[in-house]
């Protein structure tokens, strides 16, 4: 605890050391802090020298009052302090999902002021050192505890100054009490000190930030432009997969009315709605095939019937379920087919898929077996 060994005493409105003044009482120095008298102690070999209140009390502001009064006292005295670093990273968002970067910096630089004003109330908080250049102002905040001042940030932010803060929390009695480590710590040190609020930094990042959004305007723009081609490509897709589907059943349709045509042609026929039969009437369709069409057919994923290699519609049966697909018959089809109709489970799918034929197929023969 720092707080007991008080680094300056003041006399006469000054702040001395504890190895300048006499030992004891003798110093005749007041607390910064709660202005009673100090006990000098510094001239102990292992001791830093230091002060104590006279009478032991309960005031811890002495360390602080006086660390503080001292570093502000520095820079007015020097008219001269180094700036924190900035860094910061402006970003912006596009519609197609990316992110636009650009990074705002300041160097660290020492600044010369003309006048510092020392502890002015800024209303409500004080500034512990005003320093003064043409007609900008640098609100200065020396910080000597460890707790985070939030609400003294967020008043500061709402000044139209720039505001920095310089944290000395950390300085031991030894470092105070060397004016060189000390000075360099309150002027120089680019470790110790941050922005509260940089009126420059704001306006590099509201460069950046209107740059940024200008090149993410123009991504946008174009990011627009390929959506809506996609959605009118889109559209156009839909509308051509609306006149197929119109197309196919306008041509179903027309392929229902010239079955039912040639189903009223067609004459009675001796083959009965039998597995039986239905299997024959398959064997006939691949026969027919193999004669008449080159071998080439189309197979009816329903009654397994052949149509006409061109076929679009199963020209007997008009289940739903139908489908063509082509085949390509073997030319030893006349000597295998009955074999290949009894081992085949089609004749019984057919009756199951289309128990009723529409159209019966019309052989010239129909083949003995
Ligand atoms: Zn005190
Ligand atoms: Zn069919």
């Amino acid at each position: 605890m720092y707080e007991t060994k008080i680094p300056f005493g003041e006399r006469d409105g000054i702040l001395f050391r504890a190895y300048e003044v006499d030992n004891g009482l003798r110093c005749r120095c007041i607390c910064p802090g709660c202005k009673q008298p100090l006990n000098a102690a510094n001239n102990g070999e292992k001791v830093v020298p230091h002060f104590r209140h006279a009478k032991s009390n309960d005031c811890f502001d002495g360390f602080r009052e006086g660390a503080r009064r001292a570093a502000v006292a520095l820079i007015a005295q020097r008219k001269q302090l180094m700036l924190p670093a900035l860094i910061e990273t402006v970003r912006v968002a596009t519609q197609d999902g990316r992110l636009l970067e650009e990074m705002v910096e300041l160097q660290p630089v020492v600044i010369h002021a003309d006048s510092v004003e020392r502890f002015v109330d800024l209303g409500g908080l004080r500034g512990h050192a005003v320093l003064h250049q043409s007609h900008r102002q640098l609100i200065v905040r020396i910080k000597l505890s460890a707790r985070m001042e939030h609400e003294r940030y967020r008043q500061l932010e709402a000044l139209e100054h720039s505001s920095m803060e310089i944290d000395l929390h950390h300085l031991t009695l030894e470092q105070i009490n060397d004016p060189a480590k000390f000075e360099h710590a309150v002027l120089h040190d680019l470790a110790n000190r941050i922005w509260i609020r940089s009126i420059r930094g704001e306006r590099l990042a509201e460069n950046a930030l209107q740059k940024l959004q200008s090149v993410a305007g123009k991504i946008n723009a174009q990011w627009q432009l390929e959506r809506a081609a996609r959605e009118a490509a889109e559209q156009a897709r839909q509308i051509e997969l609306a006149n197929e589907k119109a197309e196919l059943q306008c041509a179903l349709e027309a392929h229902r009315a010239k079955q039912l045509q040639m189903a009223a042609e067609q004459s009675a026929t001796t083959l009965d709605n039998t597995v039986q039969g239905r299997a024959e009437l398959i064997a006939g369709t691949m026969l027919k095939a193999l004669k008449e069409w080159s071998g080439r057919a189309v197979e009816c994923t329903a009654c397994y019937l052949l149509s006409p290699p061109d076929s679009r519609f199963c020209l007997y049966c008009d289940a739903s379920t139908s489908k063509l697909n082509p085949v390509t018959l073997s030319p030893d089809i006349p000597s295998t087919i009955n074999l290949r109709m009894r081992c085949s489970a089609k004749p019984n799918t057919s009756m199951r898929n289309a128990p009723i034929l529409i159209v019966r197929p019309y052989f010239d023969k129909i083949e003995e077996h």
